[in-house]
């Protein structure tokens, strides 16, 4: 019924309509399905333009590190290159190989297996390569080049990576893509369902094909995506495989259908564009995902996708393995629970990935097991289901970093080592030196590479030296010594060498590392102390040790030949006295003109040795007569009696004594010959000096009897074998006893009763005297406490000698004695002779002064005969001057009697009281009375008296 009810202009609208909206249809499908077409066509190229993308980054990219590598290491070898880039290389399965050309050479490739044919290449003489390579140079960035017929066979992708170290251009490193493998790995190849084209511009603004995945005439109307490289670009074009879909409708038709059917195609419209979307997306999503699956699952290579805040939206199982937990955990985890950096930080970082086409982030990541690793991350922003995510590679590079550290250290270390350092390779060509080395040398770095060591050969060392020297290398792997070598300019140094052997896992020698310091300095003050060792500092001529090796030699000599030698000992007379009055200064300026003179007077093969202090020897080889050594003796006794004039102008008049003792006549060994001399000159000494004395037997018993007694007093004190005799001292005027004098005796058990002359001497010289005097201050201070306790007024003075004077040993004995007797310490005197205080002015002055504070009298014995110089007296705290007895004796002649009345005035002039010694008449009594003298001592008085003695005879005069 409603058909009935249909008109016919309506029937024939509504076949308009139908034929028009079949039409419509007809067209629009076709027009659907082209955009269709276009949408997916793009999704695909853009996916595979990613493919690609990633296949050219991960693979050129990550080799940045290698020309860093080698901006830091100019120079390294293809070993340390291959050793460098294997590590890096172990998972880029489309890298053919990785050349370093220096200086557009091919110098070193790895892996050098299958690529030998490109080792040497001159990039300057291959014409198709030598542009990219100028060019990276000139752009200072990677170039892409290719593809290309690779010398060793096969096509590659080129990709230069320019290498500047400084601001020197090193040359490039090359890293070539296997084409086929980066095209395959890209799948522009597998999607059957484009035909693909990749085109790149040439340098003219055309654009040349470089890939086709069909053969056959160029695409139609195709979709066109640009490459990102880091140099340049690449087009990537597609169309579907069987064509685009054609719209074949006349326009008249469509005019007409679109007026009929405006609204209808409206409202269709909208529902398939619907429809359409979501069919878009559904299959982009599912061949992304499938995309993606198959790379992250298989992929060794830690790969994240995060998303803008951070989270991991997705992580393949390297990544699991690598941060160490189950990929399902990885996977609700964010980025700032890993990366060490404050949460600002990531973000910011993953905020600039996401604005960029790739970028590069060197962070520290923190694993499952708290372990923080260096790594390197790449991210490129990638598009999934219309989201953006960041598509990250996760590359570790702690061990690289700590080569790196590493090697930057051993870097330092070998430029700035002060030892010269020098590499060879096995065929010892110098393939390495430092700076150090250059200083040392004389030889720049230029200069040496390539030499031999032996240029550096002084040819002192034989061949024998060197041939030692390898065998212990090849037995030990390591030498050490000291060598000569030659520098540039020719002189000779003395190095102090060490040559270890570098070999590679098969046991073959790589390198010579020789490390080596010059120690000429150190040969040098060497050479300085071998000398101190042998010889006098002062007077340049042998030392002791020295001359005994001469003496050794001459003894052994002359009892081969059977012939004589003599030894000469000299020592200085009151040489003493001139350094410690005029200085150390003045002392060895004399011991230098003592040299001269007495060499002066010497035969060539003579020698003249400085024993120490005033002491010299001369051996005298081969002498025919004594009379000879006579001569020579009394020549120079005679040369030295004359006066020295040093150079402040100081006449000063020493003498020598010497003792000669021979060889074979006095001692058989150079030993006995140098003690018998010696005793030879302390017998002339002992006869006034200026003399000269030859060894005697007597001699020989005297020095053992002065060796014994020495030995002897020790025990003597100990024994209780000494005691004191006291002489009195008299005031003339008063007539009455002042004091005395303690004066030493020993009575011996075997030699009997022996007084200061037979053993004083020997105990000063052997130093045994210091046990001496420590028991006289004992006794001193009983005796003194006991008079002064008994109400006696009387002193009582003991002798020191200089050895007491030259420490503290007395002051201490004699405070410590004040402290256990009760004591009034002006009672208690000190005698030291002139001699004594002159020997150790300071020292003495010292103690002296301190002996003063503590009460104590001082005393200068013997006044007169020694050196009487008035400069000291008024420099020391001195109580009494007693005059000597040998101007005592000798009053009665004129001038002694002037010498006695100048040293009382001088006592008086000074504050001083002054006693005379040796009175032995009334004559000499009343002429020092007279003189003004009115304390006396001497036998005219009294002799020195055992102590029981003295007291029974003049303490009852004597009481207060
Ligand atoms: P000295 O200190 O000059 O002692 C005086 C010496 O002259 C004593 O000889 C004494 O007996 C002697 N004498 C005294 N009056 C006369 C005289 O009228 N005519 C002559 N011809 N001689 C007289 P002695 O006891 O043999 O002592 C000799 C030297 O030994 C002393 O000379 C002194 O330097 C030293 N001496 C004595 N006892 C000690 C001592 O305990 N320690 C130290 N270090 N030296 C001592
Ligand atoms: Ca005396
Ligand atoms: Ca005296």
């Amino acid at each position: 019924m409603i058909i009935k009810t249909f008109p016919l202009r309506a029937f024939a609208i509504i076949s308009l309509l139908a034929v028009a909206l079949s039409l419509l249809a007809d067209f629009l499908a076709s027009k659907w399905e082209r955009e269709q077409q276009i949408n997916d066509v793009t999704q695909r190229l853009a996916s595979l333009r990613a493919n690609l993308e990633f296949e050219l980054y991960t693979n050129v990219e990550l080799m940045r590190g290698v020309s860093a590598y080698v901006a830091l290491n100019p120079n390294l070898s293809q070993k340390e290159f291959s050793q460098f880039v294997s590590g890096l290389l172990a998972q880029r399965n489309s890298i053919i190989n990785i050349g370093g050309a220096r200086d557009f050479v091919v110098r070193m490739i790895y892996p050098v297996e299958g690529n030998q044919k490109a080792l040497g290449i001159d990039y300057r003489d291959i014409p198709a390569q030598r542009e990219s390579v100028f060019k990276a140079i000139a752009v200072r960035k990677t170039i892409l080049d290719g593809p290309v017929e690779l010398v060793q066979g096969g096509v590659g992708l080129i990709a230069r990576l320019p290498v500047f170290v400084g601001d020197e251009t090193w040359g490039v490193i090359s890293v070539v893509l296997d084409y086929e493998k980066v095209i395959e790995g890209a799948g522009l190849s597998k999607d059957a369902s484009l035909n693909v084209v990749l085109k790149k511009s040439t340098d003219n603004g055309n654009t040349t094909a470089i890939f086709a995945s069909s053969a056959g005439a160029g695409l139609v109307e195709p979709v066109s995506l640009p490459v990102k490289l880091p140099y340049g670009e690449w087009f990537i074009e597609a169309e579907p495989a069987d064509g685009w879909t054609g719209t074949h409708f006349h326009p008249i038709f469509w005019f007409i259908a679109t007026l009929l059917t405006l609204i209808a195609f409206y409202v269709a419209q909208l529902r398939q564009n619907n429809r359409s979307l979501h069919l878009q997306s559904f299959q982009a999503l599912r061949r992304s995902e499938e995309k993606f699956r198959q790379f992250f699952s298989s992929h060794a290579v830690v790969m994240l996708i995060l998303d803008e805040q951070g989270n991991i939206i997705d992580a393949n199982e390297a990544a699991g393995k690598y941060y160490g937990y189950p990929v399902s955990e990885l996977v609700c985890m964010r980025m700032q629970q890993i990366d060490q950096s404050d949460d600002d930080t990531v973000k910011g970082n993953i905020q600039r990935a996401f604005m960029r086409a790739s970028s590069r982030f060197v962070r520290k990541h923190r694993l499952a097991d708290g372990s923080v690793r260096h790594i390197e991350a790449f991210s490129t922003p990638v598009e999934i289901a219309e989201r953006p995510f960041l598509f990250t590679l996760i590359i570790d590079i702690t061990e690289r970093l700590e080569y790196q550290a590493r090697w930057e250290l051993s870097q330092h270390v070998f430029n700035h080592s002060l030892e010269g350092i020098m590499v060879t390779d096995a065929h010892q060509h110098i393939v390495s030196v430092n700076p150090a080395f250059s200083a040392i040398t004389g030889y720049s770095e230029q200069e040496i590479i390539g030499q031999k060591p032996s240029i550096l050969s002084s040819g002192i060392h034989p061949p024998a030296f060197f041939k030692k020297m390898f065998q212990e290398l090849n037995a030990e792997g390591f030498w050490r010594g000291e060598i000569w070598n030659k520098r540039k300019s020719g002189t000779v140094f003395p190095e102090l060498l060490s040559i270890s052997v570098v070999k590679d896992n098969d046991e073959q020698i790589n390198y010579f590392v020789a490390v080596f310091s010059d120690i000429t300095h150190i040969k040098q003050s060497e050479e300085k102390l071998e000398r101190l060792a042998h010889y006098d500092s002062l007077t340049g001529l042998p030392n002791r040790v020295q001359f005994k090796l001469h003496l050794h030699h001459a003894v052994c000599r002359a009892e081969r030949n059977k012939s004589s030698c003599a030894l000469l000992f000299l020592d200085l007379d009151r040489f003493k006295v001139v350094n410690d009055s005029l200085g150390h200064i003045a002392g060895d300026e004399l011991l230098i003109k003592v040299t001269e003179r007495l060499t002066s007077r010497l035969r060539h093969s003579d020698i003249l040795a400085r024993m120490g202090g005033d002491e010299f020897v001369l051996l005298i080889e081969d002498y025919r007569e004594q009379s000879e050594l006579v001569t020579l003796a009394s020549n120079l006794t005679q040369e030295l009696s004359k006066p020295f004039y040093l150079s402040d102008e100081h006449e000063v008049n020493v003498g020598v004594s010497i003792g000669i003792a021979r060889f074979p006549q006095d001692a058989n060994n150079a030993d006995d010959l140098l003690v018998r001399a010696d005793a030879a000159m302390y017998r002339s000494k002992k006869t006034g000096g200026a003399n000269f004395a030859f060894y005697t037997q007597d001699i020989l018993v005297e020095a053992n009897n002065r060796l014994t007694i020495a030995a002897e007093l020790k025990r003597a004190v100990a024994e209780n074998e000494l005691e004191l005799f006291l002489q009195p001292q008299f005031d003339i005027k008063h007539q009455r006893i002042i004091g005395a004098e303690a004066l030493l005796r020993w009575n011996h058990p075997v030699k009997g009763f022996l007084t200061p002359a037979d053993f004083i001497q020997i105990a000063e010289q052997t130093r045994s005297i210091r046990y001496v005097t420590k028991w006289l201050v004992k006794e001193v201070f009983s005796i003194v406490e006991r008079w002064q306790s008994q109400g006696h007024d009387l002193f009582l003075s003991f002798n020191v000698s200089a050895l007491d004077l030259s420490d503290f040993e007395l002051v201490d004995a004699m405070n410590t004695a004040a402290r256990q007797h009760k004591v009034d310490a002006s009672r208690v005197e000190l005698e030291i002779v002139e001699s004594a205080i002159i020997e150790n002015f300071q020292s003495a002055r010292n103690i002296l002064q301190s002996l003063r504070e503590a009460g104590f009298s001082v005393a200068i014995d013997d006044f007169g005969t020694g050196y009487s110089s008035l400069a000291y007296l008024d420099k020391l705290p001195i109580d009494k001057l007693k005059i000597d007895r040998e101007f005592t004796g000798k009053l009665n002649t004129d001038t002694q009697g002037a010498v006695v009345k100048s040293i009382i005035d001088l006592a008086a002039n000074f504050g001083m009281s002054v006693v005379a010694e040796g009175v032995e008449t009334q004559m000499q009594e009343a002429q020092l009375q007279q003189l003004g003298c009115t304390w006396v001592q001497g036998y005219y008085y009294s002799k020195p008296i055992p102590l029981a003695q003295f007291e029974s005879k003049y303490l009852q005069h004597s009481r207060v």
